[in-house]
């Protein structure tokens, strides 16, 4: 391949491109890159093969059709913020549990934090 012709590929893989639904030999679904055909994880940016830029809008769709979806926030967590801390989470409020004032969680999962720190 030319250097022209390098650079276009180059540029057009940074085109988000509409991921391809496959099937394995097992029967399992999975998303694969529409330019190299490799397999690709769920709502990778790019084709960690090829750096493809990818697009997830039909699975995306497809998922909305089939009453599931996932939802994502962001938020600032203090520094001395760990897993499990509500004392130090920003979404917890304080609830009554018989006599004692008690951290609670407005995702239900007191007992099992699901913030991931990044
Ligand atoms: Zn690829």
């Amino acid at each position: 391949m030319g250097m022209q012709e390098n650079l276009r590929a180059q540029l057009i893989k940074q085109l988000p491109s509409e991921v391809v639904e496959n099937v394995d030999t097992t029967g399992n679904l999975y998303y694969a890159c529409p330019t190299c055909k490799r397999p690709v994880a769920l709502s990778q940016n790019n084709c960690t093969s090829c750096n493809q830029a990818l697009s997830w809008n039909n699975v995306r769709k497809d998922a909305e059709r089939s009453g599931q979806k996932r939802g994502r926030i962001e938020f600032d967590l203090p520094l001395d913020f760990t897993v499990g801390n509500c004392r130090k989470c920003p979404l917890s409020y304080i609830g009554r549990s018989g006599e004692d004032n008690v951290y609670e969680c407005p995702l239900g999962s007191r007992n099992a934090c699901k913030i991931k720190v990044f």
